[in-house]
């Protein structure tokens, strides 16, 4: 066998859909001794996580944690969780993920009930209630807050009001938007809500925070059916994280990718929520100036972009897109995100996602493309 040495990750600006650069705090919490997973000590860090998370959601409810698996594996819980086998759910897409929600509803034997907007617009209202009126049987809505594949937001209060006047949950995907802008949960009315820890939060991938209201823990609790995943039944998961559990063993958590949440939550909150969403937005404004200097324009319009992600159109003067993002990444150590899907090979997707989201990374960022593309 070849002799392996270890590895040693080149220097890399991650400004591309997530993961975004990890704060160098929440390596060295990540590099502290692994203890046991039901130790007291870890058990009150836990507890510290989800006071914390209940502050980055905007949220009262109990049911708030990380699940040990990344953002997609927090999409799974709230389905697996919320559907039962014929249940009906209007399923909004307006890109990528809105496509993965479909099949998680048609995974649990759920019927998805589709409204679809143009990829790189937002969901549109109106569809949601024509197709409300045309299903009155449904029970949950789900939409995608941030669209990271398009750099799109939707009006996610609106949405869940609309929902809710026709007595439906919702579920939101706030993957992207957790920690870059605005997003509250009691306020809006998202009853089941999923995230990730690589993008605004700036943590190592793997974990997925999510949390759900008394009105989604009252349909998960009166379930017909058992759910169909071992690993993801939130019943059997709040053995171990609930406030007034046994704190029984269901699965070795994992401890250090717990450490690094932690310090990044308690980075959030050093600065402010607010405060983070602020910068987003002002970082994204710089962005957009440097960026129309090189004449490179957004697909988005202005009310409906994403700060954290800039989803823009690839110049006509380029004909190989792929080699300018191999070029970046590796003269410059840049890596910026290629479109997906229908926007495959027409946009390029500029990320400014947590502490990725800073003034020397925009600086890096224009001079490297305005190097590359001259
Ligand atoms: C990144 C992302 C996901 C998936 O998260 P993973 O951690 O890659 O599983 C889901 N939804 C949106 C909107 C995302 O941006």
């Amino acid at each position: 066998m070849r002799q392996v040495t270890s590895f040693n990750p080149p220097v890399r600006t991650l400004m591309g859909p997530g993961p975004s650069d990890v704060n160098p705090r929440i390596l060295s919490a990540m590099a502290r001794p692994t203890i046991g997973h039901l130790d007291p000590a870890f058990v009150a860090m836990m507890d510290e996580i989800k006071l914390m998370l209940q502050y980055a959601f905007q949220t009262k409810n109990e049911l708030t944690i990380a699940v040990s698996a990344p953002g997609s594996a927090g999409m799974e819980t709230c389905f697996v969780n919320l559907i039962e086998p014929g249940d009906k759910v209007i399923v909004c897409q307006n890109g990528v993920f809105g496509g993965r929600m479909k099949e998680n509803v048609e995974r649990c034997g759920g019927i998805a009930i589709m409204v679809e907007d143009n990829w790189g617009e937002p969901v549109d209202p109106g569809k949601l209630e024509d197709a409300l009126k045309a299903h009155t049987d449904a029970i949950i809505v789900a939409f995608v807050h941030a669209e990271t594949s398009t750099g799109v937001v939707s009006d996610a209060k609106t949405l869940c009001n609309i929902a809710h006047k026709n007595d439906c949950l919702t579920i939101v995907d706030a993957v992207t938007s957790l920690g870059g802008s605005e997003l509250l949960l009691d306020d809006w009315g998202i009853d089941a809500v999923y995230s990730g820890t690589q993008k605004c939060l700036s943590c190592t991938p793997g974990l997925s925070p999510v949390s759900f209201s008394e009105a989604a823990v009252n349909r998960i609790q009166s379930r017909k059916t058992r759910v169909q995943s071992w690993f993801l039944d939130l019943n059997l998961v709040m053995g171990y994280w609930g406030e007034n559990a046994k704190r029984a063993y269901h699965h070795t958590a994992p401890i250090n990718s717990l450490y690094a949440l932690h310090e990044a939550l308690v980075i959030l909150q050093e600065e402010g929520l607010e405060n983070a969403w602020r910068r987003h937005q002002s970082n994204h404004i710089l962005l957009r100036e440097g960026l129309k200097a090189l004449g490179i324009g957004f697909i988005v319009e202005e009310n409906a972009r994403l700060p954290q992600l800039n989803a823009v159109s690839i110049p006509d003067s380029v004909k190989d897109e792929a080699q300018i993002r191999q070029t970046l990444l590796n003269e410059y150590g840049l890596e910026i995100g290629a479109g997906l899907g229908n926007l495959a090979g027409k946009i390029w997707r500029i990320g400014l996602m947590g502490y990725a989201s800073n003034k020397k990374n925009i600086a890096h960022c224009l001079r490297a493309l305005q190097d590359v593309l001259n």
